[in-house]
């Protein structure tokens, strides 16, 4: 094997402190600033409330266009009887049935309640999101922090930053309340 074969064949890693370019950063001509990413996880939050009064776990998602529009959407496993209806898959698939193509417009950044699974962030990779701010850490299935770094060594073609803590207690709170009310009935 030739050096030229080993350079390609080396993985591609980046420390973890350099995935994320900062608050605010500029991602496919998409700037967002701290305000509106607040905005955006609030409208996540507003769909993970509507998720838990129809007796969903309450985690909910929204995504942001480059031309501002937004888009929502929340757990519905239970309603669908569909485990692979999380709130990100939800709302990827509301999206292109609305906008039409098979993935997300260039520039999409979206916020969920809570760190994605596995599945979802391979679905986003899939759909070419181009940025995911979650809010608190799941520790179960929540794999951000776990299984990023292997998506960023795989010869994926499409890579997007990951974030956590955003609005975090708000969104933990939901989580607490929803599941000490299910305890308690
Ligand atoms: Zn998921």
């Amino acid at each position: 094997m030739n050096r030229r074969h080993c350079a390609l064949l080396a993985p591609r890693i980046q420390p973890p402190s350099t995935r994320f370019a900062g608050y605010p950063y500029l991602l496919s001509g998409s700037f967002m600033t701290e305000s509106q990413l607040h905005d955006l996880m609030g409208r996540a939050l507003a769909a993970a409330r509507r998720a838990g009064a129809r007796d969903e776990v309450p985690i909910g998602a929204a995504l942001r266009l480059p031309d501002g529009r937004i888009f929502t959407a929340g757990n519905r496993v239970m309603g669908r009887r569909d485990p692979t209806a999380h709130a990100e898959i939800e709302l990827t698939r509301r999206v292109i049935r609305a906008l039409g193509g098979i993935r997300l417009p260039a520039g999409a950044v979206l916020a969920v309640t809570v760190e994605p699974c596995l599945m979802c962030l391979a679905a986003l990779t899939h759909a070419r999101v181009a940025a995911v701010h979650y809010g608190c850490p799941e520790p179960k299935w929540g794999s951000a922090s776990r299984f990023a770094p292997l998506l960023e060594q795989a010869a994926f073609n499409h890579r997007f930053p990951i974030r956590g803590g955003l609005r975090a207690e708000e969104a933990a709170g939901l989580l607490k309340n929803y599941f000490k009310a299910k305890r308690a009935r």
